[in-house]
């Protein structure tokens, strides 16, 4: 592995957001949430959504993870605060297809704004699974499902 390709990894706005996750909180007053574990890396997550009239009002994320998995959570709740359930689906859809590079074609990258910055990770198999874990973990919230989500 060489420097470049770390250097692609952690680029500065994912170091950023591991060191300063932003809306990592419980969220007292959730409507929902849903718990996320990555037995690969050992990243555990939990996501909380406060729901009103099909808008996300509040989202949060708490746990405890490595730097890809934290950032992905941090940008995740950053982009989704104040959009409708249906626009989260289609951002999640996005950012899986960015994450596992399976239709890199299809992706919207305008809609994707910093999360583009994890693009990095296609490339490290490894890595893709920290990645997603915020993501999977919000799509169990948003369908109220009660089993802890796992990457395996
Ligand atoms: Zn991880």
């Amino acid at each position: 592995m060489s420097d470049s390709n770390d250097n692609d990894l952690y680029q500065e706005v994912i170091l950023d957001h591991y060191k300063n996750p932003r809306n990592y909180c419980e969220l007292a007053d959730a409507t929902s949430s849903a718990q996320g574990h990555n037995p690969l890396c050992g990243d555990q997550i939990k996501v909380y959504l406060k729901i009103k009239d099909g808008i996300i009002e509040q989202i949060s994320f708490a746990g405890s993870g490595c730097a890809i998995s934290k950032a992905s959570g941090s940008m995740m709740t950053e982009q989704l605060k104040g959009r409708t359930i249906a626009e989260a689906v289609e951002l999640f859809e996005n950012v899986i297809k960015m994450l596992t590079g399976r239709a890199p074609e299809e992706v919207d990258q305008a809609e994707l704004g910093k999360l583009a910055a994890l693009s990095g990770v296609c490339a490290f198999p490894m890595r893709v699974k920290c990645a997603t874990l915020a993501w999977h973990t919000l799509r169990a919230a948003m369908t109220n499902k009660e089993d802890e989500v796992s990457t395996e």
